[in-house]
């Protein structure tokens, strides 16, 4: 099977990357044997499945299982009301760094922050002065950041950058090659300009997350549906997207207190299916 980039048929299945928090209640080695059982060959590693044992463990585990690790998540959480927490926020995301460069991962994805009672012009300033700060030193880690707007309902104390607009202001503000973009289906599906965006960002698009939204959402922050099961039109974002020229992991990002009941190795043949019928 090659890759297809018309948009009306499944992407390869080489692309699959699924999150170690779609499979939350797995450890980092269960991830790794049921990806590696269900032919899953991506992976992008939360820090909360690194901890247990390290990222220097973690990075051995994940170099014997031969998976692709396409990204750590998180960084990001820059603003803050005092400088002290602001520095607190910068060190932080230099250990993620250093903890992507440990595990392999080409990338570190930024949920940028927010924080109640900080106004957001004055958070989305704090965000793009974090960001600048830990620049160098993603550069030397060889490590790239991807700055992931979240949907506006996460504007109050999660997320100040809420369109893939901002999120290209300040890749382009910033002017070096080790900060873009990564596409969220879930969070961007709604936007008009999402299209046009998307064409802007071009070679900055760093990774690309897909799930669904669901009709209606009992949750705002665990009810994201499988792919098909809600009303994002995944396939033609897909096509936007892989229009910039992107080809790299497609990554299945799902928070669901439904979904993560089930059996993760059920719940890994659902998305092969998810993602072969609507991605
Ligand atoms: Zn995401």
């Amino acid at each position: 099977m090659t890759t297809q980039t018309d948009g009306t048929t499944p992407p390869d299945m080489r692309r699959l990357c699924v999150h170690t928090m779609t499979v939350k209640r797995w450890s980092l080695a269960e991830a790794i044997e049921g990806f590696t059982a269900a032919g899953i060959p991506g992976i992008t590693v939360w820090r909360q499945h690194l901890e247990p044992q390290g990222s220097d463990v973690s990075g051995r585990m994940l170099r014997d299982s031969g998976l692709r690790v396409a990204s750590l998540c998180r960084g990001g959480f820059f603003p803050a009301l005092t400088a002290a927490d602001r520095a607190k926020a910068i060190g932080d995301n230099l250990r993620a760094i250093d903890e992507a460069a440990a595990i392999g991962a080409p990338l570190v994805v930024l949920v940028s922050g927010a924080v109640p009672g900080l106004p957001l012009d004055e958070a989305r300033r704090q965000i793009t002065d974090g960001i600048a700060a830990v620049v160098p030193h993603a550069e030397a880690a060889g490590v790239r950041l991807g700055i992931e707007p979240l949907h506006p309902m996460y504007a109050g104390d999660r997320c100040a950058i809420n369109t893939l607009r901002q999120a290209n202001d300040i890749a382009e503000s910033l002017a070096t090659p080790v900060v873009g973009v990564t596409v969220d289906v879930y969070h961007l599906w709604w936007d008009p300009d999402l299209e046009s965006e998307i064409r802007r960002a071009g070679p900055r698009i760093l990774s690309f997350h897909v799930c669904d939204w669901r009709c209606p959402t009992r949750d705002l922050l665990n009810d994201r549906g499988l792919m098909g099961e809600g009303c994002i039109p995944v396939r033609r974002i897909r096509r936007w997207v892989e229009e910039t020229g992107y080809d790299g992991a497609i990554e299945v990002e799902i928070f669901s207190d439904e979904l993560w009941a089930e059996d993760p190795r059920v719940l890994l043949d659902r998305i092969k299916t998810a993602y072969r019928e609507f991605v």
